[in-house]
């Protein structure tokens, strides 16, 4: 696994800056009004996307990265690389790939009624 630097605190409030320029709604009971809903291993915050306008932000963050030459150091090759990646790393599933978890997942199912059967007992 690649070792990802952690976001320097004062970048971390321009991050919540730039999310609260770009929400869509006033009240959001998800966020409780932040427009981020916390913040992740990197000290990135995780943007609400119930209020935020998320593509926006990502497109700002990324000019600010780019044009803050600590951080396009650090994180240049992380967003051309991990955009829209969630914790884990996946690789683009294969229609193959996408059959064998399906006929995992029907085993697992059948396992777990069964187990639930006795469970409930
Ligand atoms: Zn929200």
């Amino acid at each position: 696994m690649e070792d990802v630097p952690k976001l320097p605190d004062e970048h971390l409030e321009k991050a919540k800056e730039m999310i609260s320029r770009h929400r869509t709604k006033k009240n959001c009971k998800r966020c409780y009004d932040r427009g981020y809903q916390g913040i992740n291993q990197l000290n990135m915050v995780i943007t609400c996307h119930r209020c935020v306008d998320e593509d926006k932000v990502t497109q700002e963050w990324q000019a600010y990265v780019r044009d803050t030459p600590a951080l396009s150091e650090i994180y240049g090759d992380y967003f051309e690389s991990a955009e829209e990646a969630t914790d884990e790393e996946k690789p683009e599933p294969t229609p193959e790939a996408i059959r064998r978890v399906a006929a995992a997942n029907r085993g697992r199912d059948h396992k777990g009624a069964q187990r639930h059967r006795s469970v409930g007992r």
